[in-house]
């Protein structure tokens, strides 16, 4: 087993996750918030909001150039989303492992996509891809005042 694989796997991370316009208007908060916490992410920030033109265009920059983006602006500002801040262990790779490939049809069974999406256009949940991305996201997304850290007292029961 690579060492240095076990290092960036012991880091504390941050990660941005997004139930989508979609996911809110099919009643999927509930289910999609609690994939991440029974997993035994800690959860630093959430709330409902309904999301400016300027920030999804700032927040999906990289995307920018790609003929589908008036599409995905349209989708993410066509109603409200839930932000969410969530910190752990290996946090950023391990929300992409629960949400799964970007095309819900590729996704696996038992991933958010896999279980709850048909269309890579509707697919419910936003993760950050690096711990650099979930920094800056949740930077974008979230004011000083809306974060909290705290202590969860199962915290010497998730790791040893
Ligand atoms: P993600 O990191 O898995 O969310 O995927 P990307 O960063 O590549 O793309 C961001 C988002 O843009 C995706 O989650 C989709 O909502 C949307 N998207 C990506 N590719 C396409 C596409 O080919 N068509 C459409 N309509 N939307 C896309
Ligand atoms: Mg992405």
């Amino acid at each position: 087993f690579l060492p240095h694989l076990v290092a960036s796997m012991e880091q504390v991370e941050e990660t941005y996750i997004m139930v989508k316009p979609d996911g809110v208007q099919r009643g999927l908060v509930g289910e999609i918030i609690s994939r991440f916490e029974k997993k035994g992410f800690r959860l630093t920030g959430l709330k409902l909001f309904q999301c400016p033109k300027e920030l999804a265009e700032e927040h999906y920059k990289d995307l920018k150039t790609k003929s589908f983006f008036p599409k995905l602006i349209n989708y993410i500002t066509s109603g409200p989303v839930v932000c969410m801040a969530w910190e752990g262990v290996g946090a950023v790779a391990s929300a992409r492992k629960l949400i799964g490939s970007t095309n819900p049809l590729q996704a696996e069974p038992g991933t958010i996509r896999g279980d709850l999406a048909v269309q890579t256009g509707r697919n419910v949940v936003h993760g950050s891809d690096s711990p650099e991305n979930g920094k800056r996201e949740i930077a974008l997304w979230f004011k000083e005042g809306e974060l909290c850290q705290w202590t969860a007292v199962q915290a010497p029961w998730l790791r040893e």
